[in-house]
């Protein structure tokens, strides 16, 4: 179930929260700590208002909540709320026998019992979660991953728990994967946000429902996802479960911030993932732990597409095809027969190595200077600084910007001081934001201009088919 947190503090805008979310949506939490006073007193008629079923929630400060009465007086508004038709109550963990449990059982009320740690993982979190479900309620603990290790070690807890009615949540970035594979982990429902997360990491329901279809997960639904630190702005997420959907295909991919590669494969292992994209930092990290690279990944040094094969996962490289392909008429014309490429990391060997392979003659300029010469040499190319930038003005065809400079958050700079006479094709590979400060310098100058979106897109086209052994649908492309 798809449970939306609401966040409004009067009743009428939880109301319009729950119509603008109503097709996404199994249930709703309503968050008595969150509404005005005056409307915490009307909240046993909400029920009445929605054809959801609700959970009743009020949540105390040192839980996350906004409620700082005393205890007895946070009793009594729980139990006039409860004059209502809520089909669940939360409960905290440490709250003893009292009236408002007694009145929820009486009432038929499910009752949550509720953990939140907001630091970490307790190290007891497996027999608290045992032993709150043993009365029979639902067990709920809303934890805080720090790492791929935490993620991994709350996959496992669930499934060591599988037979208990349980909600598990990684709050904040880290735990993302654990909301959106909440089926896989056996919670029983995955909180969601209509807009504004309530609750750190949350996702909203109509990304939950739509892109992720997180409902629909089953055994047989193939996992895939992207690694990266940072990723979650990545718009591959969209590229793939958008393909997935327009074929019909049972499969779902999702972002992972990771912070160690071994671990992550551990995960994978664990998730029986079928295949994953690689992004920042990790292209070169990926290598040791394939059993079988291409040609590509081998000349060029770098990965961005896992696929598991029997007793191992192979490493390709469609990042150098998606480059080419939105300027590979200028190439076979003979528009392009220079370039300059800024930035020597992982995407910029896959470049090089494309243009090189299409006989462009590439000059690479990089801050860490030996970085280019390693690159230049691989791939008989020259190298230079990026402050020796100017002496190329007019003399290359091609400007490749390939580095994370000017992306998303910090768009409003360039890696680089170059002016544009107009002649040349200007390429960013950044993808968010479109428009990058490279490109409206080169845009102000005339030039022909090339974005990381298109490069995203190509690339994301050929790794679904390395994927799923499908053509991207062309259904799919006119949705993205
Ligand atoms: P990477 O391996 O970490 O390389 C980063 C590059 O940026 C290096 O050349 C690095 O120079 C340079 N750099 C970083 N900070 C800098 C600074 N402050 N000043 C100057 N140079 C700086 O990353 P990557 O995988 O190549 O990815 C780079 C960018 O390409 C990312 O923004 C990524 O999102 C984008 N990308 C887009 C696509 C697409 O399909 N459109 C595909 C892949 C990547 P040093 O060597 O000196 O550190």
């Amino acid at each position: 179930m798809i449970c939306l947190t609401l966040s409004g503090n009067t009743l009428s805008s939880c109301l319009d929260e729950i119509r603008q979310n109503r097709e996404y949506i199994d249930l709703a939490e309503l968050r008595l700590d969150l509404l005005e006073p005056e409307e915490q007193k009307k909240a046993a008629s909400f029920p009445s208002m929605t054809d959801v079923p609700l959970i009743l929630t009020l949540r105390r400060k040192e839980d996350g909540g906004r409620c700082e009465l005393s205890e007895r007086d946070r009793r009594q508004l729980l139990l006039s709320a409860l004059d209502g038709d809520f089909a669940y109550v939360d409960i905290e963990e440490d709250v003893k026998k009292n009236d408002v449990e007694m009145k929820a059982r009486e009432k038929g009320v499910k009752i949550i019992r509720s953990f939140h740690d907001f630091s970490g993982i307790p190290d007891d979190i497996y027999s608290r979660i045992y032993r709150l479900s043993e009365r029979g309620d639902i067990a709920k603990a809303a934890v805080t991953p720090h790492t791929i290790q935490d993620l991994l070690t709350l996959f496992r807890i669930s499934e060591e728990l599988k037979d208990v009615e349980k909600i598990i949540i990684g709050m904040g970035d880290w735990g993302i994967p654990i909301r959106i594979l909440y089926k896989k982990a056996g919670s029983i429902l995955t909180f969601a946000c209509s807009g504004n997360a309530v609750a750190p990491g949350q996702v909203s329901a109509k990304d939950l429902k739509l892109l992720y279809r997180a409902d629909q997960v089953n055994e047989r639904t193939g996992i895939y996802g992207i690694i990266g630190n940072p990723v979650l702005h990545t718009s591959s997420p969209l590229i793939h479960n958008i393909g997935f959907h327009a074929i019909n295909y049972n499969a779902i991919y999702l972002p992972f911030l990771v912070d160690n590669v071994r671990i992550f494969f551990a995960l994978a292992e664990y998730l029986k993932m079928r295949g994953f994209s690689v992004t920042i930092p990790f292209k070169d990290a990926v290598l040791m732990y394939l059993g079988n690279i291409t040609r590509e990944v081998k000349q060029i040094g770098a990965c961005n597409t896992v696929v598991r094969m029997p007793g191992m996962w192979k490493g390709m490289n469609t990042d150098y095809y998606g480059f080419l392909q939105p300027i590979l008429k200028d190439i076979d014309s003979g528009r392009v027969k220079s370039a300059l490429v800024i930035g020597a990391g992982g995407a910029s060997q896959a470049i090089v190595w494309a243009l090189r392979n299409r006989g462009v003659k590439v000059t690479i300029l990089n801050r860490t200077i030996g970085r280019a010469e390693k690159l230049a040499k691989i791939n008989l190319c020259e190298y230079d600084t990026l402050d020796n930038a100017h002496k190329y003005e007019g003399k290359v065809d091609l400007v490749v910007q390939t580095t994370s400079v000017g992306l998303y958050p910090d768009f409003d700079i360039s890696p680089v001081d170059f002016s544009f006479t107009g002649k040349e094709i200007a390429y960013d590979i950044i993808y968010k934001p479109k428009m990058t400060k490279f490109l409206k310098e080169a845009e102000k100058a005339g030039c022909t201009l090339h974005f990381g979106e298109e490069m995203l897109l190509e690339q994301g086209k050929l790794q679904f088919e390395l994927f799923t052994g499908y053509h991207y649908p062309k259904e799919a492309v006119r949705s993205l």
